[in-house]
């Protein structure tokens, strides 16, 4: 187990007051923060998980999923244990849900996973499969080295992260794929155990700093799919820049939520056409293999722009404009 001092805390009194995500835990002498990752020891707060990797792996940049970002690269990826939301239909749960000492981890320092990102021909290291927020310390020290040696940074997020971390770390990431969970505060209260708010302010944030960011909304039936809620979310994002992609993706029954079914194509068509009706230029379905609206298209004329097959691309625009029309696209190449 890689033991060492968090970044971003205070004390008060024989507490301490993590500052790396939005939850902001006051944690007392021997106690954890929600993630159960970090442990006020003595007064100095603790992360129990750094360079401790539960999964890894050379994923398409598709998967993440980021389509507008370096499409077709590979990201060199890895995640930890733990989580500081607790959703009950994670798909991830068999290493979020875990603790430390839990399940088996292995150690890649950061120079070591750069040095793997190079050898599997990565052009980029991604954070993923569990929320890399909780990894702070790790993440950062990675995300500092990568730049230096020319590889992109990615973070897969719940869009938690505090204004300080995000602050510490932006200069060094490139871009996000920020699950938006639900648009509406009580769904993240039952379900994540968390708030909407922050996960707004982050993607705000996100884009003053000019991070890369799409979004990807998962829709569970019953829970999140209604056409009004789905127009609420679709007008804050053109509110907030209408050629962020947005990415709906379709659930399927896992970890607590076993017992509802898997989203309906209809349901996931309809909420592409309020979308687009909103005025979003780029939106996508997700776990659909071979559907149509896996590919880019422009929005101004409708020229297919980028080819996919299953997170894989097939073909792809060669210049940030559309070759029919010339409208600029939001893509980076
Ligand atoms: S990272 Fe978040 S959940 Fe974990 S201790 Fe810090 S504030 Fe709490």
């Amino acid at each position: 187990m890689a033991i060492r001092e968090a970044m971003l805390y205070a004390c008060e009194d024989e507490k301490v007051r993590c500052d790396v995500c939005a939850h902001h835990c006051l944690i007392p002498e021997g106690g954890f923060g929600l993630c159960r990752t970090r442990q006020n020891v003595e007064g100095k707060l603790y992360t129990l998980i750094y360079a401790e990797a539960s999964s890894v792996n050379a994923d398409p940049i598709e998967k993440k999923p980021l389509y507008h970002f370096y499409p077709g690269s590979y990201a060199f990826s890895l995640g930890t244990i733990s989580c500081n939301f607790h959703c009950k239909h994670c798909q991830n749960w068999a290493i979020s849900a875990a603790q430390v000492g839990d399940i088996p981890t292995v150690e890649i320092t950061p120079e070591e996973s750069i040095r793997r990102a190079k050898q599997n021909r990565c052009d980029g290291i991604a954070w993923t499969y569990n929320e890399p927020t909780i990894w702070f310390e790790y993440t950062y020290d990675s995300a500092r080295l990568a730049k230096r040696e020319g590889l992109y940074t990615v973070y897969v997020t719940n869009g938690y992260i505090s204004e300080s971390a995000l602050n510490e770390i932006a200069p060094f990431l490139d871009a996000a794929s920020v699950d938006v969970k639900a648009f509406s505060d009580s769904f993240y209260k039952r379900v994540c155990g968390a708030r909407l708010e922050p996960v707004l302010a982050t993607c705000e944030r996100m884009l003053e700093k000019r991070i890369h960011i799409e979004l990807v909304y998962l829709i569970i039936p019953e829970y999140n799919d209604s056409t009004e809620e789905l127009k609420r979310f679709a007008d804050w994002v053109v509110e907030l820049n209408a050629t962020i992609p947005v990415h709906f993706s379709r659930f399927y029954p896992a970890y607590k939520m076993l017992d509802v079914p898997p989203t309906s194509i209809e349901c996931l068509e309809r909420a592409y056409e309020i979308a687009k009706e909103a005025g979003v230029e780029y939106v996508y379905l997700g776990n659909v293999p071979g559907h149509t609206y896996e590919n880019t298209y422009c929005p101004e004329c409708g020229e297919l722009l980028i080819q996919r097959m299953n997170y894989r691309v097939k073909s792809r625009i060669r210049s940030r404009e559309c070759p029919a029309c010339g409208r600029a696209i939001n893509i980076i190449l």
